[in-house]
C-alpha cells in the first residue's frame, strides 16, 4: 500500500525519485540568516531518552568550525510539501566539534512532519539543517508568537 505524503519522512521521498525543485524561501541565507551555514547533516544517533523526548545525533564536515550560543537552534528539513520545503527547529544540546556532531533532542508529542521525521531517521539518512539560529525572548529577535514552543514542551530554566 502506498504511503500517504504526509507519512512519508523527507529522506525517503528523497531516495524514491528525482527530487522536486524547492520554491525554498530560505535558498539564499540572508536577513534573520545572514551568518548561519547550511549543512547536509547525517543522522549518527537516534535514540529514545523517554517515551516523550528522542536524542538526535547528526554530523556534517561544517560542525568543525561551528560555534553556537545556549539557546541557538538549527532548522531542519523534516519534509517537502509538493515544491516547499517544510522545516523545524531544534535547540541545539551540544556540538562536538572534534568529531563533528551536534545532539538535539526532539519531544515526541503527536503527528506533525518533526515528528514523523525523528520517528523514522535511521543512522545514516541525510537531512539538510541551517544553522545556528537565534530565537529568543531577551534578544533583540525575539521569536514570533506564532513560532514559540508549545506551552507543553517549552524547556525549563534553570
Ligand atoms: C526556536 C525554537 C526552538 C525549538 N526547539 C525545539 C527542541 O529543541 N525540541 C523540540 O522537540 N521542539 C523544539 N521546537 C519546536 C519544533 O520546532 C516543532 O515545532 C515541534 O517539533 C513540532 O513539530 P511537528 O512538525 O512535529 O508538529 P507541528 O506540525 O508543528 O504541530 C502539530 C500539532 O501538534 C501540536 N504540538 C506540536 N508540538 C507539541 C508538543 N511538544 N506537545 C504537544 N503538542 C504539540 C501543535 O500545536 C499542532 O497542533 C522549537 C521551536 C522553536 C521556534
Amino acid at each position: 500500500m502506498a504511503m500517504r505524503k504526509a507519512d512519508r519522512p523527507m529522506t525517503e521521498a528523497a531516495q524514491t525519485g528525482t527530487p522536486p525543485v524547492l520554491n525554498d524561501p530560505f535558498a539564499r541565507l540572508q536577513g534573520p540568516l545572514a551568518g548561519t551555514t547550511r549543512m547536509r547533516l547525517q543522522v549518527v544517533r537516534n535514540d529514545l531518552l523517554t517515551p516523550a523526548m528522542q536524542q538526535v545525533v547528526l554530523s556534517a564536515g561544517e560542525l568543525a568550525s561551528f560555534s553556537y550560543r545556549p539557546g541557538q537552534d538549527i532548522m531542519l528539513m523534516v519534509d517537502v510539501d509538493g515544491d516547499r520545503p517544510v522545516r523545524r527547529r531544534y535547540t541545539i544540546r551540544a556540538v562536538d566539534s572534534a568529531q563533528c556532531l551536534v545532539t538535539l533532542g526532539i519531544v515526541r508529542h503527536g503527528d506533525g512532519p518533526g515528528e514523523r521525521w525523528v520517528r523514522a531517521a535511521r543512522p545514516g539518512d541525510q537531512i539538510e539543517g541551517i544553522g545556528p539560529r537565534t530565537c529568543s525572548p531577551g534578544t533583540s529577535r525575539p521569536c514570533p508568537r506564532s513560532l514559540r514552543w508549545p506551552a507543553r514542551c517549552r524547556p525549563r530554566l534553570a
